[in-house]
């Protein structure tokens, strides 16, 4: 946990809490045990399908989902894909200047499939090296090689390992993926989806924990605290309908009558079985 509520460095339990969110109504949600949102993302779709029916059709986060397997689930799953990734940030500064060093800056030739270097020497492919994440995905990186470095003037510059060849090792799906993920955020959909990021589960969570004061689940087992999220979760959505209406009638807008409600609220209870009267058990 962040915070350190008894000033003791104790440290504490507690879950992942991931949230989806659109007008600032939350539309899901999802606890987790495990600490990054990397490897929460997937089951987090999944869940938005179990709910909706469907997946979403446009996915907004930060570069902590940014990895090759959420971009692929998204991709085989026609999500639009607005979520950055490690390095959006500082590439997109207005006064950045690439490194010409990073191995992620020199040229590439697709149709040779070599890289070349600052010093213009080509480095040839030299072999593939799978990896494993923690979720079990497979990773494939292409090796390259250049094929001598001693007495290159920007040996120093350019490279601290021992040896006289620099080797590199490029992911070649994910570099693509980050290209889309790039051309998209930098569309004017994509500029308008980054604007509204801040402003969608960050104030959620915000209007949670400083407005309403919700900092701790009230219950330990994650069936308790799922079901204590739900039941806070339903009051947020509530009051923040009760907020937009209120705002809307203030500024003259047609607002639901109370006859709607009161209409609303019967359908509900007799269309919803989780109301209904508890079936007796007969007994056996
Ligand atoms: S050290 Fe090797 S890889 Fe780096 S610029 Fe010189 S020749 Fe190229």
């Amino acid at each position: 946990m962040k915070e350190d509520a008894m000033n003791n460095g104790q440290t504490k339990p507690g879950y992942n809490l991931q949230i989806s969110s659109e007008n600032q109504f939350i539309t899901d949600f999802a606890l987790f045990p495990n600490p990054t949102g990397t490897l929460t993302m997937i089951p987090f779709l999944e869940s938005f399908k179990a709910r909706y029916g469907h997946y979403a059709g446009v996915a907004v986060a930060d570069s902590g989902y940014g990895s090759e397997e959420n971009y692929r689930f998204m991709e085989e799953n026609r999500t639009e894909a607005f979520v950055k990734y490690n390095r959006f940030h500082i590439e997109h500064r207005p006064r950045y200047k690439p490194d010409p060093f990073r191995s992620g800056n020199f040229c590439y030739n697709e149709t040779g499939d070599y890289y070349v270097c600052p010093m213009g020497q080509h480095m040839e492919r030299c072999g593939t090296r799978l990896a494993r994440t923690a979720s079990g995905y497979v990773t494939e990186s292409a090796c390259y090689r250049a094929s001598n470095c001693s007495g290159c003037p920007l040996r120093r510059r350019c490279y601290k390992a021992k040896g006289d060849r620099r080797e590199i090792e490029v992911n070649h799906r994910l570099r693509l993926y980050k290209e889309k993920a790039s051309e998209l955020l930098c569309s004017e959909e994509g500029r308008r989806h980054r604007g509204r990021r801040c402003i969608e589960p960050e104030a959620v969570f915000g209007q949670m924990k400083t407005g309403m004061g919700y900092r701790r689940f009230r219950h330990f087992g994650k069936d308790k605290v799922t079901m204590d999220f739900a039941f806070f979760a339903i009051a947020f959505n509530i009051k923040k309908m009760c907020s937009k209406i209120r705002e809307t009638a203030r500024k003259g807008g047609n607002t639901p009558s109370n006859g709607r409600f009161d209409h609303i609220s019967r359908y509900e209870l007799s269309e919803n079985p989780i109301f209904w009267p508890r079936q007796r058990k007969s007994a056996a």
